[in-house]
């Protein structure tokens, strides 16, 4: 069967979300890859036709909000004509999340080839059109960062030659020669199509999974579960606060980069090639390179009122928490009891309750 089952949500380009703030377009950026010039144009599009920011998402993909109901057909052209739909029937299902420093510094492999070749062979397969929008795969270069993500199918590299690959669960992985480890995700995805019967995720079919995991050997385990922000391997590694990268940003970043690379961490930062030397004009619009930044610490849900099931402004709110000093260790604010966009690991969660006040929830 082609096409979308109806309780999948997940928004594309294709099929915006419709929220209270307007429509939302998720962009999938494979391994969170862009350039600085497919940002600036982003960027002038948002400022165009929505609500001016460009929202990180926890995959390392963009979200453009506030958008028409209905996208001008000028929108889509504009977005097609980046690059960032070249299929259709897939771009629900590119969501690959990779080590945003591979190739840039650390890492016992740089896999930017393996990811490049995972997202040809995914949209090459007409029939994994058909996976879950949820489902996702992540290729850690060895450092443990991205397999610690709540992933379905992933690789972790040993060596620049081989690797484990990883069924649902970073503790273990099969051992793969590197330049099989594309092939052998996707015949995985397949099967998994196969036996999924309604699940969103590897994790709801454990039999299947375990079986597969057959011969699997002790993963590397886990590494800090974040970019390093600052200046690292010659380039800028900076978080966006809140996830929301405003126009003034977005230029200064597009600036940095030029042509360059700019890559989207699933933890709501950018690293921007070559860029180590700008930070002091990256971090003069607010961007962060200060790991003790509150800032670093801090993340909210969208809130109102871009969220109907919203019980409190979240950013803004997170904003006041930040301005008083209130922030010392890692802390979520939730508009609703749903916790969208909860960090991995150990944090303090604070979910709006019905009326007034917050309440913690560790
Ligand atoms: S946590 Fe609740 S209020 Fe916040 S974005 Fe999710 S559904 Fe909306």
């Amino acid at each position: 069967m082609s096409g979308v089952r109806p309780a999948d949500r997940c928004p594309g380009l294709l099929r915006p979300h419709q929220a209270e703030d307007g429509a939302v377009v998720r962009l999938r950026l494979p391994g969170g890859r862009t350039d600085g010039v497919k940002l600036a144009a982003l960027s002038r599009l948002a400022l165009a036709y929505g609500s001016a920011d460009l929202q990180l998402t926890s995959r390392g993909g963009l979200q453009l909000r506030g958008l028409p109901p209905v996208l001008p057909a000028a929108f889509l052209a504009e977005v097609t004509a980046l690059g960032l739909l070249p299929a259709p029937s897939h771009e629900r299902v590119r969501n690959i999340a990779a080590s945003p420093l591979t190739g840039i510094a650390g890492g016992a492999a740089d896999v930017r080839g393996l990811v490049a070749e995972l997202d040809r062979r995914l949209i090459a397969e007409p029939a994994l059109a058909d996976l879950p929008g949820r489902f996702l795969f992540v290729v850690d270069d060895g450092r443990g960062d991205v397999s610690g993500l709540a992933f379905d199918l992933g690789y972790q590299a040993l060596s620049p030659t081989n690797g484990l690959i990883l069924i649902g669960d970073p503790r273990r992985g099969v051992p793969v020669a590197a330049d099989r480890a594309a092939q052998v995700l996707i015949g995985l995805a397949q099967e998994f199509l196969a036996v999924r019967a309604g699940a969103w995720h590897v994790a709801d079919r454990p039999e299947w999974a375990a079986e597969r995991r057959r011969g699997a050997v002790a993963a590397p385990g886990l590494g800090p579960l974040a970019a390093p922000l600052g200046p690292v391997g010659g380039a800028a590694s900076v978080h966006v606060p809140l996830g929301f990268l405003t126009p003034a940003q977005a230029a200064v970043v597009a600036r940095v980069a030029g042509t360059g690379p700019v890559v989207v961490t699933p933890w709501r930062g950018l690293v921007v090639a070559g860029g180590a030397g700008a930070l002091p004009d990256l971090v003069a619009t607010g961007l962060v390179a200060a790991e003790t930044s509150a800032w670093s610490l801090v993340s909210a849900c969208v809130g109102a009122p871009g969220c109907v099931k919203a019980r409190a402004d979240t950013r803004q709110q997170a904003r006041d928490l930040v301005a008083c000093g209130a922030v010392r260790e890692r802390t979520h604010l939730s508009g609703c009891g749903r916790r969208c966009g909860a960090p991995v690991g150990p944090h303090v969660e604070l979910v709006a309750a019905g009326s007034g006040p917050y309440e913690l929830a560790r």
